[in-house]
């Protein structure tokens, strides 16, 4: 009932609490418990229901305990980024806020995070990779371009997590969606994790799910 009462990291519990966050919301009481677990997830939610920190807390809280900060972060030796959370979001505006609000659950952590977008110039964003980076968030189109620059890799992800899947595919996003998992490669079951949001649950949004999530906890709100 309680943020206190889950152990998400000292470091993730002090900036919940600077967040002024104390009672989570309903998706973020199953959701989080879940992820913790090891667990994939589809979760029916709406946006304003409470969704990003649902997914951001287990994903920071999972990096800190599970996964040497940094880890994927510096850029390695063949000058590509590899980061261990990947963020996937429909817009813009969207990855933004998604950004925000994780940069302010890591303040201190040493855990960094970076976004990517398109309809700006690459650069700024490039520049950004290279000094490191642990989680991003990303809309698919910008994240493709990154990687077919070399200057990107998915291998290292250890979790995955879409955004507002039903506005990814109404505005087109699937095959690009698909190529992102497919750069993921096929680790041993177990070793990604994949978070699946969306406000609503139609046909496709469960081919989804069949196709990325394994042995997952259904979850609506
Ligand atoms: P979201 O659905 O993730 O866009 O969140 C909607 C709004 O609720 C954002 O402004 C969050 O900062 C805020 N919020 C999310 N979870 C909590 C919480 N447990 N306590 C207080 N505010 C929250």
């Amino acid at each position: 009932n309680s943020f206190n009462e889950i152990d998400l990291g000292k470091g993730l519990n002090d900036n919940i609490r600077r967040c002024k966050y104390v009672k989570p919301t309903p998706v973020q009481r199953y959701a989080i418990p879940v992820v913790m677990a090891g667990r994939d997830l589809m979760a029916c939610a709406q946006t304003g229901s409470g969704k990003t920190a649902a997914f951001c807390f287990p994903i920071i809280s999972g990096i800190l305990k599970h996964h040497n900060v940094g880890s994927g972060s510096p850029v390695n030796h063949s000058g590509v980024a590899s980061p261990i959370a990947l963020i996937l979001s429909p817009t813009r505006e969207l990855s933004c806020q998604i950004h925000e609000e994780a940069r302010k659950f890591s303040y201190e952590t040493g855990i960094k995070v970076a976004v990517a977008y398109g309809g700006t110039p690459i650069t700024h964003q490039l520049h950004k990779l290279e000094k490191g980076v642990d989680i991003l968030v990303a809309t698919p189109g910008r994240l493709l371009d990154m990687i077919e620059r070399a200057k990107l890799s998915l291998k290292k992800i250890k979790y995955l997590a879409l955004d507002e899947a039903d506005r990814m595919l109404d505005m087109g996003f699937e095959r690009q969606i698909r190529k992102v998992v497919e750069q993921m490669g096929m680790p041993p079951p177990g070793v990604r994790q994949t978070m699946l949001f969306s406000a609503t649950f139609p046909n496709e949004i469960q081919r989804l799910a069949t196709d990325f999530l394994s042995n997952y906890i259904f979850l609506t709100v």
